[in-house]
């Protein structure tokens, strides 16, 4: 892929900074829509995907994402859908790594199903990727069935293990769900642990429709942590990944746990993300519909100056927060779009 930075315009623009004073150092990019899982509380079983010609081309990504890191993004978050189920995904993840060589970045990652992760742990490994996020919501087989609805637990058990064998530094996200891992969570943790994996819970968050009832599903984790202080020693960690987790460290397991909150605890002013979709649609807030669109100045010219326009009038209108809430008032998705759509 040719480096397009395009330096002149970029600097010229200068770093990106919010009408709060928020400087964007974060950019998420979700690479495909499609995935080889339908998560209950992520997908329909039917989805309908974009057409293929919809998406930005991997040399189309590669030049936004270069864009954003010459405006001062020092870490790229892959995601999905499925990432690893893009095709030729690897020769992104190759192209990008000259930005860690140069010292531009200090980080490439994803976040991954872990479905395909023993085929490509080792490729992302060369490619300078040195932590991956692995979802894990349960350790059943049967439950993980249930909730993955086609995923196979062995098999994601097989690529965190793959991950950890190419020196891949592992974190595992599990969503809080009530009737299916709440009890759980202390033996998914132990064993995380016992791996030398991070483990972070997830609150579930209202974004799309996917046949299921938000409040059947929805745990506070205010009720998991103080379940947990029952039987762990937790003390607040000041570990810090750059992302929305607070978390802390478990005495008994000698691990770390985070807790990622959007609902019960607002993160919102030390937000440094934006997220943009696999179709270059950029959006500011995860929880608000506001979006710009930079697919049309990417493909109206070859030069970065239209594109580097467009970020910084999008960058101005970032929002102050997000105001998901799920109540009894509240039963259906405060966001029309799926979890999917923006990566997560
Ligand atoms: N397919 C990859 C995976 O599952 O890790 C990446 C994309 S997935 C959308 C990113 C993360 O979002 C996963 O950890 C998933 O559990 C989480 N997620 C999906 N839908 C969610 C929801 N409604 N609320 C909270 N987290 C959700
Ligand atoms: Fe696929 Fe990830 Fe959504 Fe599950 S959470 S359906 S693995 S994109």
């Amino acid at each position: 892929m040719i480096d397009r930075p395009n330096a002149a315009a970029a600097q010229a623009a200068g770093p990106l900074v919010d009408t709060f004073g928020r400087a964007v150092s974060y950019l998420r990019v979700s690479v495909t829509d499609r995935c080889d899982f339908r998560c209950v509380y992520c997908m329909s079983e039917h989805m309908t995907f974009l057409p293929k010609p919809e998406l930005l081309s991997l040399e189309e990504l590669d030049r936004l994402c270069s864009a954003f890191v010459m405006r001062g993004v020092r870490k790229l978050r892959f995601t999905g859908g499925e990432p690893l189920v893009r095709r030729d995904v690897m020769t992104l993840f190759r192209a990008l790594s000259r930005h860690l060589e140069r010292g531009r970045l200090d980080e490439v990652t994803l976040t991954t199903n872990g479905s395909q992760l023993a085929r490509y742990a080792a490729d992302l490994a060369a490619c300078g990727v040195r932590r991956v996020n692995v979802s894990l919501d349960t350790l059943n087989a049967a439950k993980f069935r249930a909730v993955t609805r086609w995923g196979d637990l062995d098999r994601v058990l097989a690529g965190i293990a793959a991950a950890k064998a190419a020196g891949l530094h592992v974190k595992i996200n599990a969503v809080a769900l009530k009737g299916v891992n709440a009890h759980e969570i202390s033996s998914l943790m132990e064993w995380a642990h016992g791996e030398g994996h991070d483990l972070s819970l997830i609150e579930v968050m209202p974004l799309g429709d996917t046949g299921e009832d938000r409040l059947d599903q929805y745990v506070p984790l205010t009720t998991v942590r103080a379940e947990l202080a029952e039987r762990y020693t937790l003390t607040e960690s000041s570990h810090r990944t750059g992302g929305p987790a607070r978390y802390v460290d478990v005495k008994e397991t000698g691990g770390r746990l985070g807790f990622i909150t959007p609902l019960t605890h607002n993160f919102c002013e030390g937000c440094n993300r934006v997220r943009v979709t696999c179709t270059g649609t950029l959006f500011m807030c995860l929880g608000q519909e506001d979006a710009a669109d930079l697919r049309a100045p990417l493909r109206a010219s070859t030069d970065d100056a239209l594109l580097h326009a467009a970020i910084d009038a999008a960058i101005l209108r970032k929002p102050k927060g997000h105001d998901f809430v799920i109540d009894r008032t509240h039963r259906q998705p405060a966001l029309q779009r799926h979890m999917s759509a923006t990566g997560g």
